[in-house]
């Protein structure tokens, strides 16, 4: 890429993968503005699992040791039996998955990650309060407006705008993702609220028909996350505000296990999330307008990738991009859907499943992935390739 005049990008959404594009896309050289419509950036209670996948990505922006002092360090991923709590599989983690695959499995707070991404970007380019209503992709340079009235042009525009993406409708019409039918309850309380009680490093508990996932999100143990899978009928509400009842989702979980019991008696409060996701999309981009992480891909969580996911997309993004002029922008948009289609794709047919890690599962393609070296080529199916 040549820096005479930088590649200005703008980049909607300042969720995981638009702050990590717009990192990633500052660091060789682009002139990147965020505009997010948030009028600002709240923490929310939910944990999230970082997979070595992502953590060897967020390595490049010089995060992990901050991510290794926020983050709980897992040593093992269990899966348990609903009711007796038999042991159904073990994945090792801790020294044995980061020698494995050359980085670390971290499980943490929402809100740390998001911090730890924002302190990459660099300082004045986020805009918040910016609401994308239009944007014109084609003849010449593409235009974003904004509710506010806010009009900018850009080389290139990057709609990582999350599962109801205006970015993907203004593209390719609007669709709405398709509802699973299941509801998330997640939360983060304090730990101390269990007395006692000391979970395993992180434990996901099959129902014949719900599941539960209970980890630790700080290094000192000092927070607890759980997040449920389940049927409820008449709910279909995707929103951090929404709040669930306790006791029904106490209700939900009578007959699991005595340590599940624990820890939902011991919460406070919860949100509930309907899970959607979508099928595999026909194209990402059009022009110099190209779509990230959620916008392109969302996914169940059953296999906590969707973030992982959208922090590979910008990594291989930039690598794209770093590669060509501005005259070269609209083709290394096609050459990174090349590369990350079939991926995104294996990793949302593998999670609506729902069968990632209850038995022995081969982890290798997801986690041992390296976005920063993968070839840059049109990528195979991985999991026909492995097969
Ligand atoms: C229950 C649950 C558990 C999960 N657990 C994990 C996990 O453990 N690990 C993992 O890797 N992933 C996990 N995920 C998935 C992960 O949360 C998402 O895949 C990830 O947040 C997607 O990031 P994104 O940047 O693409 O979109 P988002 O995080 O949704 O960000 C989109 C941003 O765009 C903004 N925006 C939207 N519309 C506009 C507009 N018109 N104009 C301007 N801005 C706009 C939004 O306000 C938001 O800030 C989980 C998801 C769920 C539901």
């Amino acid at each position: 890429m040549s820096m005479s005049k930088p590649i200005e990008v703008a980049v909607i959404g300042a969720g995981m993968g638009g702050l990590a594009v717009a990192a990633m896309l500052s660091r060789i050289g682009c002139k990147v503005d965020i505009y997010e419509q948030a009028h600002q950036l709240a923490r929310i209670g939910a944990g999230i699992q970082q997979s070595p996948n992502a953590t060897v990505v967020l390595r490049e922006l010089g995060l992990e040791s901050w991510l290794r002092k926020k983050a709980f360090y897992p040593h093992f991923g269990v899966s348990k039996d609903w009711d007796t709590g038999a042991i159904t599989n073990v994945l090792p983690m801790g020294e044995a998955i980061e020698s494995r695959y050359g980085a670390p499995f971290l499980l943490m707070h929402r809100g740390d990650l998001h911090e730890g991404i924002l302190s990459a970007v660099p300082e004045g380019i986020l805009h918040l309060n910016k609401k994308l209503v239009g944007i014109e992709p084609n003849g010449g340079r593409p235009k974003a407006d904004f509710a506010d009235g806010t009009v900018i042009e850009a080389d290139l525009i990057i709609g990582a705008d999350g599962v109801h993406s205006k970015t993907q409708e203004i593209l390719f019409g609007k669709t709405d993702p398709v509802f699973s039918g299941r509801v998330a309850y997640r939360t983060t309380f304090p730990a101390s609220l269990m007395g006692e009680l000391q979970i395993a490093d992180r434990t996901k508990w099959w129902g014949p028909d719900k599941h539960i996932v209970i980890y630790y999100t700080t290094r000192e143990k000092s927070e607890v996350y759980f997040v449920t899978s389940l049927v409820e009928e008449g709910f279909s509400i995707e929103s951090w505000s929404t709040q669930g009842d306790v006791n029904m989702l106490r209700d939900h979980y009578a007959g699991f296990h005595p340590e599940v019991q624990a820890v939902l008696k011991a919460c406070p409060s919860v949100h509930k999330w309907a899970l959607v996701d979508r099928q595999p999309l026909a194209s990402w981009s059009t022009g110099s307008v190209a779509l990230l992480g959620d916008a392109c891909h969302p996914m169940t969580p059953y296999m906590a990738q969707g973030a992982a996911t959208a922090i590979e997309d910008a990594a291989v993004l930039s690598r794209c991009i770093q590669q060509v002029d501005r005259d070269g922008i609209s083709e290394a948009l096609k050459l990174y859907e090349a590369v990350r289609k079939p991926r995104t794709s294996a990793i949302q047919k593998t999670a609506a499943e729902n069968t990632w890690m209850k038995n022995k599962t081969d982890a290798d393609w997801v986690y041992g992935h390296n976005a920063w070296t993968e070839p840059l080529v049109a990528a195979a199916d991985p999991l026909v390739s492995s097969a």
